[in-house]
């Protein structure tokens, strides 16, 4: 093996010469493209670099392991070997594969990258990364939003859209379950068992998609509506120690629609301090626990759900970043109109342009509570 260098650790270079003089040893490695068998040194080199990141930031990163025949599912053709072409891609000493491609490769752009993964389900992707010249977008503060997630609802805006939440996981339970139990009565090493894992694999692998379905669609539709997005900073290491509502946060993806939102649009975290417990018109403090719904303020008198509340409260913390101070027009509770003396501001065009964008159902919902 190669001498081991600087901090234990060896470079890429020192990898893509060794490969060479392995290649010589082991003929076999000729029936590879070469440059996909050096993006492996790439990746290693990589993987090595975060390592040690990892242990600058304080975190107490051990050594690299290497990867199981078993776990190794993923290889990469950078800049050359490829080609698409009818329905094809073409992979050097692979051969052409017929190919379901999902979108078209823009015009006058060039492909870089094709990385290609076989998932654990058994189905192969390839990913491919291409070069695209556009012109940066101008960004103008009208439209701000600030968007509150939580266990009730998956989302709250503060232009009162609801959108429910969708607990991927709860409705696939019974059939993992099922899949489960049949692992376990099947015999250990036997072909049984090993059917029985990958039709396991198979529901995770559709409760991922499901849920990536579901935060891609809604955070393109932040994306579209909105040119700044206020998102809470998550304290989710502090949620998940409450055990009851462990699953459901796991399961929620807030985490990965923040990190849809923040790159398609602009997204900005405010802190999530007392942001359920300040009133958000008058600010005055409105202790409440995880089961009551309803923000009720004996100070101003408003009456509105607890996330709805939160939310407005962000728009508020993200505006005031840029010296903007926000002004909500409410949407109350249906229910609470008759017994609350609240003011409702116009807002009727403001309505109807919100039933457009989430198809009308999710602003209903806002008002049931
Ligand atoms: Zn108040």
């Amino acid at each position: 093996m190669v001498n081991q260098t600087r901090n234990g650790f060896v470079t890429r270079n020192d990898l893509n010469y060794f490969l060479t003089e392995l290649k010589e040893q082991e003929p076999w490695l000729y029936s590879y493209h070469s440059k996909m068998l050096q993006m492996i040194s790439t990746q290693i080199d990589g993987a090595q670099k975060s390592l040690i990141q990892l242990r600058k930031n304080g975190y107490a990163a051990k050594s690299l392991k290497f990867a199981r025949y078993s776990k190794y599912r993923t290889f990469t053709y950078n800049q050359s070997g490829f080609k698409i072409q009818n329905g094809f891609l073409y992979l050097s000493k692979i051969g052409k594969i017929k190919i379901i491609q999902h979108r078209q490769i823009p015009e006058n752009s060039k492909i870089k990258q094709v990385i290609i993964t076989k998932s654990k389900s058994g189905k192969w992707y390839a990913c491919i990364t291409c070069n695209i010249e556009t012109d940066v977008p101008k960004i103008n503060l009208s439209k701000a939003v600030g968007i509150d997630v939580g266990i009730k609802t998956f989302a709250y805006d503060s232009d009162g859209h609801r959108i429910p939440n969708q607990l991927n996981l709860k409705k696939m339970l019974k059939p993992l379950a099922r899949a489960q139990r049949k692992i376990s009565r099947r015999k250990k090493g036997s072909n049984n068992r090993l059917k029985a894992i990958k039709h396991m694999q198979r529901i995770h692998e559709r409760i991922k998609n499901r849920r990536k379905d579901f935060l891609h669609k809604l955070s393109t539709q932040y994306a579209k509506k909105y040119d700044r997005i206020f998102m809470e900073k998550l304290e989710k290491l502090n949620m998940v120690k409450n055990h009851h509502l462990a699953r459901n946060i796991l399961d929620s993806g807030w985490e990965i629609f923040s990190y849809m939102v923040a790159y398609k649009t602009t997204m900005i975290e405010v802190p999530a301090r007392n942001t359920t417990i300040d009133c958000s018109r008058c600010g005055n403090k409105v202790p409440k626990s995880l089961a009551v719904r309803i923000h009720r303020c004996n100070v101003c008198n408003l009456v509105i759900d607890r996330d709805y509340n939160a939310s407005i409260n962000i728009l508020k913390r993200g505006l005031s970043i840029f010296n903007i101070s926000a002004k909500a027009d409410y949407l109350l509770p249906q229910e609470l109109r008759e017994v609350t003396p609240v003011e409702i501001s116009m807002r009727s065009l403001k309505q109807e342009e919100a039933i457009n964008l989430f198809g009308g159902s999710s602003l209903k919902d806002s008002r049931k509570v």
